[in-house]
């Protein structure tokens, strides 16, 4: 299946032609469709399988069409900062025509991107990509606004449950 044959906004597609993706891979096919129609869905697909474009792109040409100031659009929590780096650097090359601002939140750096990533959490930012452990150091601070969220994935939920992260998931559920 082509990437014409989504109908998705025209920015998007750019950002798809740039990125030189013509098909859609299998998970791509089956999963895109459902998610643009506003289902929940559960994937397993292996590295290499296209599985980041598979969410990444219909929770991006979601929040094109239904753009939203000021909230988070979208969460994706991922069980390491090496994913989360991944994840946002796939999405700046897939968003290139888009002007959809994301951030990604992981333990470990200064207190410059602390900063940085509160005021995404408390004034908005399309997509945020985070680590369940510097989510919760967000959350209990008390100014994290969930309210317009129209997007939650999970990604590699499997490893996160090995990894332990079952509490802080839940935890980030119920903000
Ligand atoms: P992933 O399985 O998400 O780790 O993706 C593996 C690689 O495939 C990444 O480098 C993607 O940029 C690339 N990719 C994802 N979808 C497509 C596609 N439809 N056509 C060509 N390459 C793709």
């Amino acid at each position: 299946m082509r990437f014409t044959e989504f109908n998705f906004h025209s920015n998007l597609l750019e950002g798809i032609e740039a990125s030189n993706y013509e098909n859609a891979t299998p998970v791509q096919e089956q999963v895109i469709p459902p998610i643009m129609a506003g289902k929940d869905v559960i994937a397993s697909a292996q590295t290499g399988t296209g599985k980041t474009a598979a969410f990444l792109l219909p929770v991006m040409n979601g929040l094109l069409t239904n753009h939203v100031d000021g909230k988070v659009g979208a969460l994706i929590i991922v069980p390491t900062r090496e994913l989360a780096i991944q994840i946002s650097q796939h999405m700046e090359g897939l968003s290139y025509f888009s002007h959809l601002s994301s951030i990604a939140i992981y333990g470990g750096t200064d207190a410059q991107s602390f900063v940085a990533e509160k005021k995404a959490l408390q004034m908005g930012a399309d997509i945020i990509v985070c680590t369940p452990g510097r989510m919760i150091a967000h959350l209990n601070m008390g100014y994290v606004n969930m309210k317009g969220l129209q997007y939650l994935v999970l990604d590699e939920a499997d490893r996160m449950l090995d990894m332990g992260f079952q509490d802080d998931i839940n935890k980030i559920l119920q903000a």
